[in-house]
């Protein structure tokens, strides 16, 4: 379909944006649903988010957003409501226009859980990071019925914040991996740390070694493909999941948010898998 005088506007609002993939996955969804909308990257520094709020919200032509790094928990003053789940997790990572304001919720925790469907919770989960992703991904292993979750980070105050947050969580030190790790039946890595650089991992291979068999590791990030974490991880004969399938059911659930029909989950996987091995998806 063709931009006319009455094309909506979707889209993602961060700093930076420009390496999403949320476009792509996006507009793909939109072009098969045959959608008169766009779906854009807004970058917007922390200090221009106010403004940027304010334009949205008299900008007609804007139906939603996604929100990503830095402004997950930083949006949620300027919305005039979030759902349950934004509250459980104290972020959004979407919101939809109401009147000349918005609404929030957050997707991440469905998203994180969507490949884990029709597994067994396990016993002992280990949260590397304890950022806006790891948030989500604690009220997800909750709700899936865990038992110890520990959550791993590098700034005491940033812990002793999270611990508040979420009090039946046991927050540690990364210098505390060693005894934590053998009793780790699910790590999930919500750190940054090997997107995108083939050489980073934020365990070492002996630290991965400390696992114990029939362990699964969870790496958030999906570029490379597979990690450096998951190459590690399936090395040693561990299973390993990527953070594709969660970037993708985030989307398709926020897609449905806003327009209220059904996502096409396999148009918006093609787009992906396509753009991430380096060809034009649409
Ligand atoms: P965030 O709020 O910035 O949190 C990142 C966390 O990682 C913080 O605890 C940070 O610690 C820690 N960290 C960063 N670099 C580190 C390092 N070198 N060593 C140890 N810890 C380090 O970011 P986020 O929103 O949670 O996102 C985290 C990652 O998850 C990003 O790569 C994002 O792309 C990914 N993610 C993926 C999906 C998906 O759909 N697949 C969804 C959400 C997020 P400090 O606070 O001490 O810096």
């Amino acid at each position: 379909m063709g931009i006319n005088g009455e094309t909506g506007i979707l889209g993602i609002l961060g700093y930076p944006v420009r390496y999403s993939l949320s476009p792509v996955m996006h507009n793909a969804a939109l072009q098969h649903l045959g959608q008169n909308l766009l779906y854009v990257a807004f970058p917007v520094a922390t200090a221009d988010l106010a403004a940027a709020i304010a334009g949205f919200g008299v900008a007609e032509s804007l139906v939603g957003l996604n929100v990503t790094i830095p402004h997950k928990e930083q949006i949620l003053p300027y919305l005039s409501a979030v759902d349950e789940r934004a509250n459980q997790v104290g972020a959004v990572n979407t919101i939809r226009r109401q009147g000349r304001g918005w609404v929030g919720t957050n997707t991440d925790v469905a998203g994180f859980l969507a490949p884990l469907a029709g597994r067994v919770p396990p016993p002992n989960v280990t949260v590397l990071g304890c950022g806006g992703a790891a948030r989500a991904v604690v009220v997800g292993c909750r709700e899936w019925g865990c038992g110890q979750i520990r959550v791993i980070g590098r700034n005491p105050q940033k812990l002793a914040a999270f611990q508040r947050a979420f009090p039946g969580v046991r927050t540690r030190d990364w210098a505390e991996l060693p005894q934590i790790l053998p009793e780790t039946n699910l790590l999930v890595n919500t750190t940054p740390v090997g997107m995108g650089a083939p050489g980073q991992t934020p365990l070492t291979p002996g630290e991965v070694d400390l696992l114990p068999r029939g362990a699964t590791v969870y790496d958030l990030i999906y570029k490379p493909r597979p990690t450096p974490l998951l190459r590690l991880a399936a090395a040693r004969g561990l299973g390993t999941l990527d953070g594709l399938s969660m970037l993708l059911h985030q989307g398709a659930i926020a897609l449905e948010y806003w327009l209220g029909v059904p996502a096409p989950v396999d148009v918006m996987y093609h787009a992906l898998t396509e753009q991430l091995a380096g060809k034009d998806a649409v």
